[in-house]
């Protein structure tokens, strides 16, 4: 039986917690803050900050949160070594680079862009403004976006919410449908490009032989990658891609808020909540499938909060 344990801070804890919400077990074993028992998997959450995957799909439900682990020194230096760690020069390389938007978001899309930036290019997209997007505004993105767009190759894919919820209804992972995505939009990008990069960068969601699992049944699997967490910060086509995948998301985000006559919240806490609960009321729940990640624990909470609303109301 696989056991896989991460480190996680508290934060992470608790939407890990409400991920599972409907497994979470009644009684919780002594020094725990929760346990989740799914079909295949048993999860046990400590005050420690451990968090322990036990079972059959350990792995896979890990995975979708080994990003947000906090390294411990002697895991960090065996995923630095892995075999698709990115080479140290990485920086003076043209790279091909790709990342993902709104997976964790309960309202909106998911949309990943794969982007290239040759190496005599890395000046002038500094000029640009381009850098890890966790320090760039909406306002930003979105200028520096419309320039990149405009620049460089890249390819963008957006899945909306309704063929999201349908293929999560049918069985599938949002990691599959991640790692789906992200070759997807790697193929067309080295379509555009022709042989003339030096390596692709993936920013990493899921352990590489999870994400690998998860492409055994393409066609057509780019194979010779490298994954790294945070590599916005080592490689600007990734930067690049994740701020034209922040762009795209911010525009479905809007459009989707112009459509229903309310403002989105990103995120999945308390004002997403509201906000679903007041489509709900506006709209009937069928409204979800259109905008928001159905399985997502804000589904229930926002049912619930409508039919409260309204018992207050009558
Ligand atoms: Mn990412």
């Amino acid at each position: 039986m696989a056991t896989i344990v991460l480190n996680m801070l508290h934060q992470q804890i608790e939407l890990i917690k409400s991920h599972y919400t409907s497994y979470i077990t009644e009684k919780v074993p002594p020094g725990s803050l929760f346990q989740a028992k799914l079909p295949n998997c048993t999860i046990t959450a400590y005050r420690s900050g451990k968090v322990m995957f036990q079972g059959k799909s350990a792995e896979k439900e890990a995975a979708q949160w080994q990003a947000h682990a906090v390294p411990n020194e002697k895991k960090q230096r065996s995923t630095d070594q892995h075999q698709w760690a990115p080479p140290k020069e990485i920086e003076h390389l043209s790279m091909i680079g790709s990342d993902e938007v709104g997976t964790g978001d309960y309202f909106g899309p998911v949309t990943i862009a794969a982007a290239f930036v040759h190496n005599n290019q890395v000046d002038l997209l500094k000029e640009l403004g381009v850098k890890d997007s966790k320090y760039l505004s909406d306002l930003q993105i979105t200028n520096i976006a419309k320039d990149l767009i405009q620049t460089i190759p890249y390819s963008l894919l957006i899945l909306h919410n309704k063929k999201y919820n349908e293929l999560q209804r049918s069985g599938m992972s949002q990691g599959k449908m991640k790692a789906m995505l992200h070759n997807r939009a790697l193929l067309n990008v080295i379509e555009k490009v022709d042989g003339r990069y030096d390596g692709i960068l993936i920013d990493q969601f899921a352990n590489p032989d999870v994400y690998f699992r998860y492409l055994s049944s393409e066609k057509q699997v780019v194979k010779s990658v490298y994954f790294a967490t945070r590599a916005e910060g080592l490689h600007l086509s990734v930067a690049a891609a994740s701020i034209i995948a922040r762009y795209s998301f911010i525009t479905e985000m809007n459009k989707l808020s112009n459509q229903l006559g309310i403002s989105l919240p990103k995120g999945a806490g308390k004002q997403v909540d509201e906000a679903a609960a007041q489509l709900i009321i506006d709209n009937g729940e069928h409204v979800l499938t259109q905008c928001a990640k159905l399985h997502f624990a804000n589904t229930q909470k926002a049912i619930n909060l409508a039919k409260r609303k309204r018992q207050s109301l009558k």
